[in-house]
């Protein structure tokens, strides 16, 4: 699959539901009447160790035969789904789709995309999850460089792209 840089997420996902249904159409009849679509793909951004993706599958796969009764957990907050309850190794991609952001303009080069689908519409997803997670993209208040802003100053009126921005600018804060 090839996609342009200058792309944005939402025509990622697209692309990949697409993808999907083209290559593997007859085998979803099994779990699903209609084809997929972006609601169906989900994208992690996954960052450490092979291995720690590999223990994440096998811990949902042990919670899904264990069939554990977390309702308690996913109440508390609205914007939680709990899924598995099993965290993803890294982060969603999530907060971009509904941005300007195109596939340039993040650090994805050098990371692994997870593609998470749904393939069957009573299941959900698997990882945990919460929604309307908000991201900050702006000018970072140290290398001034318009970017997605991870990080707020305690005084909660700046906002810098790296932790380590926010350490560089500390004695103006
Ligand atoms: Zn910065
Ligand atoms: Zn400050």
């Amino acid at each position: 699959m090839q996609i342009s840089k200058r792309k944005g997420y939402l025509d990622l996902k697209r692309r990949i539901a697409d993808c999907i249904n083209a290559n593997y159409g007859k085998y979803l009849v099994a779990t699903r009447d209609q084809p997929l679509t972006d609601a169906d793909v989900r994208l992690w951004k996954f960052s450490g160790e092979k291995l720690h993706l590999v223990d994440a599958c096998e811990d949902i796969r042990k919670k899904a035969a264990g069939d554990q009764d977390m309702s308690d957990e996913s109440q508390k907050d609205p914007d939680l789904e709990l899924n598995s309850g099993v965290e993803f190794p890294g982060e969603t991609l999530e907060p971009f789709i509904s941005t300007s952001q195109t596939l340039e303009d993040d650090t994805l080069e050098s990371s692994v995309v997870v593609v998470e689908v749904r393939d069957n519409l009573n299941q959900g997803f698997a990882f945990k999850y919460l929604k309307n997670q908000r991201i900050y993209i702006g000018k970072c208040e140290f290398c001034t460089q318009k970017k997605i802003l991870k990080v707020e100053c305690a005084c909660k009126r700046v906002r810098y792209c790296t932790p380590e921005c926010l350490d560089k600018d500390k004695r103006w804060h």
